[in-house]
């Protein structure tokens, strides 16, 4: 893609997330010189498969109350994007079109989780936890459920879609993007599920994720300390980077 186009259509995502004051000032420069690095040297497609994920948790956050007017961090950004930012980076020095698929994967896995906790949170039916398969209450990483882990399918699909008709790509790099982008979110839900902080609110009892709860400082319960889930996402995108660049280098 040419420097103009890139800088206008990465301006357009820019504007998208100042009108829905979706970031922080920090996070929306540093979004937008990742939105440029993904459009100018991914091409048209990376540029659409970023918007997608993009208006995908804009959309789900709608409907989703907690997560309403909560603005998008720097490290979120990072955590979120920088995965799949380095691998367009190393598809524009390496010209191997491995990078480009897995920039695909990562992205696939992004919105894969975005869509499965978010609309997985609207499920009726109470969550079990992924590891020990028991009721688990809602709102906590490591949480599945069956409207979840369809809505991860689907976001997963969609990102497939999208790169297999952008860049013609074949039948097997469309699977390989779904099965490492629902896999990834599964991984992302184990690792909430083992590694990741949570706290316990000493006025309700509550297990959550929030430092604060009931208008006071939640004490420590389970998981590394400073696991959070940013860290776990990144984890997780990393996770399928690795596992794609290893089996097709
Ligand atoms: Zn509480």
């Amino acid at each position: 893609m040419n420097v103009l186009t890139s800088i206008i259509l990465s301006l357009l995502l820019g504007l998208l997330a100042f009108l829905k004051k979706a970031l922080t000032y920090p996070a929306g420069i540093l979004a937008l010189i990742f939105a440029f690095i993904i459009t100018y040297y991914g091409g048209l497609s990376a540029f659409i498969i970023l918007s997608s994920v993009f208006i995908g948790s804009i959309i789900t956050k709608l409907f989703n109350s907690k997560q309403k007017g909560k603005k998008r961090r720097l490290i979120q950004i990072i955590s979120n994007v920088g995965v799949a930012t380095l691998a367009i980076i190393l598809f524009k020095i390496t010209s191997n079109d491995l990078y480009l698929l897995i920039y695909a994967a990562v992205m696939a896995e992004s919105l894969a989780d975005t869509l499965a906790s978010d609309i997985g949170m609207l499920s009726k039916k109470e969550p079990i936890n992924i590891l020990t398969w028991e009721k688990s209450l809602k709102g906590l990483s490591g949480n599945i459920t069956l409207l979840g882990l369809i809505s991860s399918l689907v976001g997963a699909i969609i990102i497939s879609i999208i790169y297999f008709i952008g860049i013609k790509a074949s039948l097997r790099d469309a699977l390989i993007i779904i099965i490492s982008g629902f896999i990834g979110s599964l991984i992302d839900s184990f690792l909430g599920a083992t590694i990741e902080v949570k706290y316990k609110c000493s006025k309700c009892k509550k297990i959550t994720e929030r430092k604060e709860h009931c208008g006071k400082k939640t004490s420590y319960y389970q998981g590394i300390k400073w696991v959070d889930n940013n860290l776990v996402n990144l984890l997780s995108n990393f996770f399928v980077f690795l596992f794609l660049y290893l089996s097709f280098r």
